[in-house]
């Protein structure tokens, strides 16, 4: 018997013969970052969260259970698909902040995005129609 051979029959059935995920990335990087910090810090707490992370990382990619491997990534996917939303929104808020301003409707409370011109004027809400002055400086 090859090393090869026996590799892929350890490997048969487990999550890591599907592919790596994004929760196991995100792992795998939160590990080098915490164990290059660990090396001017050296804290004792950072090196067992490091630790933990890594035993969690491996523990997940040989894990027979597939199914509540999966799950355990959609969930932390929509919730990792929400923070970089949120980045993503006040970095484009941030960048047109000449241009652009962000306004919310009082109504129904979504965000509106408006040219910047000076002066008071009257907006209409595409969600619900309704009519409200915004004042620009
Ligand atoms: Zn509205």
């Amino acid at each position: 018997m090859n090393l090869r051979y026996r590799i892929s029959q350890f490997m048969y059935g487990r999550y890591a013969s599907y592919g790596i995920d994004l929760l196991t990335k995100v792992l795998a990087v939160f590990c080098i970052i915490l164990s290059v910090l660990n090396l001017f810090v050296g804290s004792f707490l950072i090196y067992i969260t490091e630790t933990a992370l890594f035993f969690y990382m491996f523990y997940r990619l040989f894990s027979r259970n597939i199914y509540k491997r999966q799950d355990e990534n959609r969930n932390f996917t929509g919730i990792f698909g929400k923070i970089k939303d949120s980045f993503n929104f006040h970095r484009r808020r941030h960048s047109e902040r000449h241009t652009h301003i962000y306004k919310k409707c009082p109504h129904c409370s979504v965000m509106l995005r408006l040219p910047r011109r000076s002066g008071e004027h009257t907006v209409c809400c595409p969600r619900c129609k309704n009519n409200f002055k915004v004042k620009v400086r």
